[in-house]
């Protein structure tokens, strides 16, 4: 038996983490499921061992097990102590930012093929509009293993669909060139016409 993944991918402010904690929640409430929440300790919206939603109307904090972006392999002992701690399988993994996971492609296969089921949130692109991480990487295992994915929407201030996280440094868009984790940097989702890239290449 393998388990399914549940891919939910957008832009800043498309509430994936409220759509990845509102399953959370359905299969714990309904289907009597073990749901561990997991992320990658490089997160910054929460304090320590939770993760929250920035949408305020959406589902709200959540017990979250924190682990390092840069390993996350500790993922798997930590699954099979909370298995001997609560004397059953734990059905279901969730992982938030997943973009920020280190090695995401091949832990998913680990998981999946451990027969949990994955659910896993986080950004398609980063601010310089390319792919983030090993997100995109993942659609290859819901043709494999099943499952399905969401393309959670954000909305530009103009109306228009929003496929873009726009970073901000100083209110002012940050160049191509910026590094990639930068504090005091902010985001807002916008249109292919409102994202603006000062020094991109191409
Ligand atoms: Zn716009």
């Amino acid at each position: 038996m393998q388990g399914k993944l549940e891919l939910m991918l957008g832009p800043m402010r498309s509430n994936k983490t409220a759509e990845l904690l509102r399953r959370a929640d359905m299969r714990r409430q309904y289907a009597g499921q073990y749901v561990m929440v997991l992320k990658p300790s490089d997160d910054t919206k929460g304090g320590p061992g939770v993760v929250e939603s920035r949408n305020p109307r959406g589902h709200g904090k959540m017990h979250a097990l924190e682990f390092k972006s840069n390993d996350p392999w500790e993922i798997l002992q930590a699954i099979s102590d909370k298995e001997l701690e609560i004397g059953k399988r734990v059905e279901c993994i969730a992982i938030d930012e997943g973009q920020f996971v280190d090695e995401l492609f091949p832990l998913t296969r680990r998981l999946l093929d451990e027969n949990h089921d994955v659910l896993v949130a986080g950004l398609d692109l980063d601010f310089r509009a390319i792919p983030f991480g090993e997100m995109l990487n993942l659609a290859w295992f819901v043709n494999a293993y099943g499952g399905s994915i969401t393309e959670c929407i954000a909305y530009c201030s103009c109306g228009n669909r929003a496929l873009y996280s726009q970073r901000l440094i100083e209110g002012e868009p940050a160049p191509y060139d910026s590094p990639i984790k930068m504090p005091g940097d902010s985001y807002e989702p916008r249109c292919a016409e409102h994202f603006v890239l000062p020094g991109r290449p191409h």
